[in-house]
């Protein structure tokens, strides 16, 4: 299991920080700088980001100029805000995604940089496994856009999460924050496992958008859900909630981080 940080403050183990555009999910497309915290407590069958599931000794930075240059972690918080800087100005991108990993493991840190970037006129997109909201609710405060996933059982390899996810779901609606809810959904998911997240959605907060993200073959997963089976799954959703959409992860067809 990955060490957590949230005792350091004004320090951070971060995996890489590079500019893209966000690939998943309703704000597809949109322009970002991404920064993937280290560690995570979750291994999921799909990870896509194995390395960061780990503390690591330094930070990749990718940019246009430097194709990999490396920062020693922990990283300072006024360093990483000038790595964020040098990538882009806040007038040019629509967000910096704060990524992982799980990035809440080091809720300490966040609670204090996050306000300072947007101090800096930044705008905050969490990107998170929607599993811990007692660490959520120290940073909440601070985020303008969340991506919540939620975590199925016949996707993950995992135990279900419907409480956590619940009460993660509430404190972002409490905060008003937009946000959405993502599922990555595999061959063997059912359409029972659907039924309880759109259900768990509409008693909570029914206005939040239900992303089914086929999974993309990787690490443990060997092949994509068949269509068929993600329209049924799709349709299960919209029994109980406005808007379920189908949006795979596009950034992968273009060769983009
Ligand atoms: S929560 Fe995210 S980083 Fe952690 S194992 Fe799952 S997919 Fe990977």
């Amino acid at each position: 299991m990955a060490r957590t940080t949230t005792r350091a403050r004004t320090t951070a183990f971060v995996d890489e920080v590079f500019l893209s555009v966000q690939g998943e999910g309703i704000w597809v497309g949109e322009r970002q700088v991404f920064v993937r915290f280290s560690g995570c407590a979750l291994d999921c069958a799909y990870c896509d980001s194995q390395r960061a599931r780990r503390l690591t000794d330094r930070l990749l930075l990718k940019s246009e100029d430097v194709k990999g240059h490396y920062v020693d972690n922990p990283v300072a918080q006024t360093d990483l805000t000038h790595i964020v800087a040098n990538l882009a100005p806040a007038s040019a991108i629509h967000s910096v995604a704060v990524t992982g990993g799980e990035p809440l493991l080091q809720d300490a840190f966040l609670a204090t940089w996050l306000p300072d970037l947007r101090g800096m006129g930044y705008r905050v997109y969490l990107e998170t496994a929607g599993t811990l909201p007692e660490r959520l609710a120290r940073v909440i405060h601070a985020v303008d856009f969340c991506s919540m996933d939620i975590k199925l059982p016949s996707a993950t390899g995992l135990r279900a999460y419907w409480q956590e996810h619940r009460a993660f779901l509430i404190c972002c609606r409490e905060a008003g924050v937009p946000t959405m809810a993502k599922a990555v959904v595999s061959s063997t998911t059912t359409s029972e496992e659907v039924r309880e997240t759109a259900r768990m959605i509409a008693e909570t907060w029914d206005a939040v958008t239900l992303v089914l993200q086929p999974v993309t073959p990787m690490h443990r997963v060997a092949s994509r859900p068949d269509p068929k089976a993600v329209l049924a799954l799709q349709a299960e959703g919209l029994r109980w909630l406005r808007s379920v959409r189908v949006i795979p992860q596009t950034h992968r067809l273009v060769g983009m981080p």
